[in-house]
């Protein structure tokens, strides 16, 4: 398929649609050329039938086994690969990443797909649970109880404007309602509308191929503020995933809440994630740590979620010098393309601000100027007391790009009192040794409070897709810190418990009979087993 081919409608279950009456145009970041076609926006009687169709698919999904939807997953990732050069084209078009990182990015999205589809085919993930019937139990019998976790209902997932493949369209969100049994109706990044659509369309061929019901996805062009915000309050919609601002995290969580009926809104919204270099790790290794660091605090041009936004060390000459070595770093790197203009304003802003707290300097920042007309961006340095930043909460929070802000501590208990005192992170990272570990176990104990993810002697950019993982944190990170987007455990954000009681066996579902002809793994009066 050819990017010419894009129509710029939305998908109204299978169909194409466009009445809306306005319309916008993409933007490519690294030039400010406009990209065709013109992009219609749905109308709110759009996002009604996409709704109850959705309701509609729901009440046949959610009978089908699970090997029909495992086949839908894996045939959207062999749709979404048969897109070939077209798509990895448009994404940079787009996006301005450069085509590595897009073809690493589609590699993610097509094993995430194949990763939900091995998990629901295996089946354990239902986390079954069977308590049989003690009907000579003194002094009441005891029933026979029985639960499982179900799918239910529409999910509306809002793009990612920072990972136009791995959480846009066919992303971790995506692959994880649709693997739980839920139609998705997804409300497009206005940033990257056409590497949207092509997803869609491969979404929906496989939907066709795979025989599932129409209303099992949907895809629709629109603002946030208006087309999202009515997806977000229509009764139909039970659950709702987002990445991006806080304030667009928190306006959908509060409005979702405000509904006569509420539902979750599982928002990622907000990390600085920090990280605590130790004396030995410094004395050991402080060039090194620089050069990490450096590579870690400006990779993508910043724009990751788990970017690491403040350091944290001891005053000592190893500090100085890690510090001296990052001005040198960060003073060489190049302005980066930022993934729209939006993001960079917000980059700006942020960086000015910070620029003005007095008690905060700006330590080094890219030699070369930026870009506008390229929506680039310098990478920056900021320097303070630890002081400076226990008085001021300001500096606490998160700037979206390639800038950090590097924190003196005059005490161990100073750096501690910096871990008291932060919010919600996804990560939180400790740079040292076996012997500093002893030393610092009380930092690591704070930090556990803190954060979903603790790593020692690594780098919290890069994020692995696998089933121990968690990417959420304390709020403000997400909306609820015991849920992940990464990982497979992603899908339990779509579910919910449903409990059996005094059923007889061939009225049950597969998962819950004592035949256990699935095999999966379950708890049965107590014991683990097959
Ligand atoms: P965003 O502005 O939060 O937008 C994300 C999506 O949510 C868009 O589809 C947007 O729709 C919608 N939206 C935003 N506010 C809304 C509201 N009040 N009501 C209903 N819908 C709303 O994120 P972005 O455009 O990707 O980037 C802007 C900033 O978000 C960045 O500068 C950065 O600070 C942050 N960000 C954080 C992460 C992270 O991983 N933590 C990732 C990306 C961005 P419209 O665009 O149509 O309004």
């Amino acid at each position: 398929m050819s990017t010419t081919a894009l129509h710029g409608k939305s998908f109204i279950g299978k169909e194409p649609s466009a009445e809306g009456r306005r319309s916008f145009l993409a933007t490519n970041p690294a030039t400010g050329a406009t990209l065709e076609p013109h992009f219609r926006e749905a109308s709110l009687g759009e996002a009604n039938r996409a709704l109850s169709l959705a309701e509609r698919a729901f009440t046949e999904l959610r009978c089908r086994p699970p090997a029909e939807r495992a086949a839908f997953l894996d045939r959207i990732a062999d749709e979404i690969l048969e897109l070939g050069d077209a798509l990895i084209e448009r994404a940079v078009e787009e996006t301005g990443l450069p085509s590595a990182r897009i073809q690493g990015e589609r590699a993610r999205t097509v094993g995430q797909l194949r990763m939900f589809a091995n998990l629901i085919r295996e089946g354990s993930w239902v986390d079954a649970r069977i308590d049989h019937a003690a009907p000579e139990r003194k002094p009441a019998p005891k029933p026979d109880v029985r639960r499982m976790l179900v799918s239910i209902g529409p999910v509306i997932v809002f793009g990612a404007s920072n990972f136009p493949l791995a959480f846009s369209v066919a992303g971790g969100d995506t692959a994880s309602a649709l693997a739980a049994g839920n139609p998705v109706i997804v409300k497009a990044h206005r940033a990257h509308p056409g590497t949207g659509e092509l997803v869609a369309r491969a979404i929906l061929q496989a939907a066709e191929k795979t025989d599932m019901p129409d209303g099992v996805f949907s895809f629709l062009h629109g603002a946030g503020s208006e087309l999202g915000a009515h997806l977000v309050r229509h009764p139909a919609a039970k659950a709702v995933a987002f990445t991006g601002s806080l304030s667009g995290g928190r306006a959908l969580f509060d409005m979702a809440a405000s509904r006569p009926e509420p539902i979750p809104v599982y928002a990622e919204m907000s990390s600085v994630n920090p990280v605590f270099v130790l004396p030995g790790a410094l004395k050991a290794r402080a060039d090194e740590l620089a050069a990490g660091l450096h590579q870690s605090v400006t990779l993508g041009v910043g724009q990751f979620c788990t970017n690491p936004g403040l350091l944290v060390g001891l005053k000592s000459d190893e500090w100085s010098l890690l510090t001296t070595r990052l001005k040198d770093l960060i003073s060489s790197t190049s302005p980066g393309t930022m993934l729209h203009v939006g993001i960079r304003e917000g980059y700006e802003a942020g960086t000015r601000n910070l620029a003005s707290v007095s008690g905060v300097s700006v330590a080094a920042r890219s030699s070369l100027a930026a870009d506008a007309a390229r929506t680039q961006a310098q990478a920056m340095l900021f320097t303070a007391e630890a002081s400076t930043f226990l008085e001021k909460r300001e500096l606490s929070e998160e700037i979206f790009g390639p800038s950090t802000l590097l924190l003196t501590c005059g005490s161990r208990a100073e750096l501690e009192s910096i871990a008291r005192n932060l919010h919600g992170h996804l990560t939180a990272t400790v740079q040292g040794t076996a012997q500093d570990l002893l030393e610092y176990a009380e930092l690591v104990r704070i930090l556990e409070t803190k954060v979903g993810r603790l790593l020692f002697n690594g780098y919290p950019t890069g994020v692995e897709v696998c089933p121990s993982m968690h990417h959420g944190g304390p709020y403000p990170a997400t909306s609820y810190s015991h849920f992940t987007s990464v990982g497979t455990a992603a899908i339990l954000r779509f579910t919910r418990p449903l409990c059996y009681q005094g059923f007889p066996e061939e009225a049950l579902p597969p998962e819950l009979r004592d035949s256990n002809e699935r095999g999966i793994w379950r708890l049965v009066d107590g014991q683990f087993g097959r």
